[in-house]
């Protein structure tokens, strides 16, 4: 007996439950649009159940040379929230956010985040993307502010405070999201200095395809050669691959990186010129496929650190 009513209480209780909390489940996400994967993982964390995330430029593609299409309008025309990188990032967006008809708020995350020129004058032995500033595409700005895990950290204010005034509902969910997800930036943060560190700094030198790594250095204390500049639309001409190839002699770089975004064969070719080995693969300015290795933000990151660091190693003490 006392224990049908208990079993009676229980089916009670489940179904009251059940019948509190269905406006809840019923209540349809917020969507969201994200103009690149590495941005969408970010909101996704923040925003969890409550937001239905969207990626305008997908894994493994480069949002430098990105060419929307009329989906990516309809995209954004059905989306309540648009977030942005910013800093000349995304220079195909206010042609695609006029033809959507989007009148919505544009949240641009990298809103307050610190330049690599203003850290340098704390980090004076930063110096290596000194030069690239006057010939990249995009003006004075370097768009790759996410490569420095501290400017990811204000990306994710900027997400929160965005979320909690599109679902104040949500907003004390949002703020328990943004630290959780804070708390293990920050802790990746502080092991990839540490991995770095364990690095002599005469061994920290890096060439890649292109300067998407100026905060990296910056915050990081390690020196990158990129062949091209801040975008990607600028293949390096026979004479950059000849001088390229000879500063690679004369810096003794034993590895160079090609990108999950660039054409590899430029890189390899100069690899073998040079007598550098391919170090590996670098995840630059988009995610990969969803279950693989670096499919979000902290893995692509902390993915990056272990490459550069094995790469590293294998440089000789000039
Ligand atoms: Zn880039």
């Amino acid at each position: 007996m006392q224990r049908i009513i208990h079993r009676r209480l229980r089916q009670f209780f489940l179904a009251t439950a059940v019948c509190l909390f269905m406006p809840v489940l019923a209540a349809q996400p917020l969507p969201v649009v994200a103009s690149f994967s590495i941005l969408a993982d970010m909101v996704r964390e923040v925003g969890g159940p409550h937001v239905e995330v969207t990626s305008l430029v997908g894994p493994n593609t480069d949002a430098h040379v990105f060419d929307p299409t009329p989906a990516d309008a309809k995209r954004i025309a059905s989306a309540r929230l648009v977030f942005v990188n910013g800093l000349g990032f995304e220079g195909w967006l206010d042609r695609l956010v006029k033809a959507s008809g989007y009148r919505g708020p544009i949240v641009m995350a990298s809103k307050g985040v610190k330049t690599p020129l203003q850290l340098k004058d704390t980090h004076p032995h930063t110096g290596a993307t000194k030069g690239h500033g006057a010939h990249h595409a995009h003006g004075v700005a370097d768009p790759h502010a996410w490569q420095n895990l501290a400017n990811a950290e204000r990306y994710v204010e900027t997400i929160r405070i965005a979320l909690a005034a599109a679902l104040p509902a949500h907003s004390a969910v949002f703020e328990q999201r943004a630290a959780d997800y804070s708390k293990r930036i920050r802790a990746l943060d502080q092991a990839t200095k540490a991995q770095i560190a364990a690095v002599a700094v005469e061994r920290r030198r890096v060439i890649t395809s292109h300067d998407a790594f100026g905060y990296f250095a910056a915050a990081y204390g390690v020196t990158f050669y990129p062949l091209q500049g801040l975008a990607t639309s600028n293949e390096p001409s026979a004479a950059e691959v000849v001088r390229i190839v000879d500063q690679i002699k004369k810096n003794k770089v034993s590895a160079i990186f090609t990108e999950n975004i660039s054409d590899p064969r430029v890189l390899e070719r100069i690899a073998k010129d040079s007598g550098a080995k391919v170090g590996g693969r670098l995840y630059v300015d988009a995610l990969t496929e969803p279950g693989t290795a670096a499919d979000t933000y902290l893995k692509m990151f902390e993915l990056n650190v272990a490459t550069i660091v094995q790469g590293m190693l294998g440089n000789a003490s000039q």
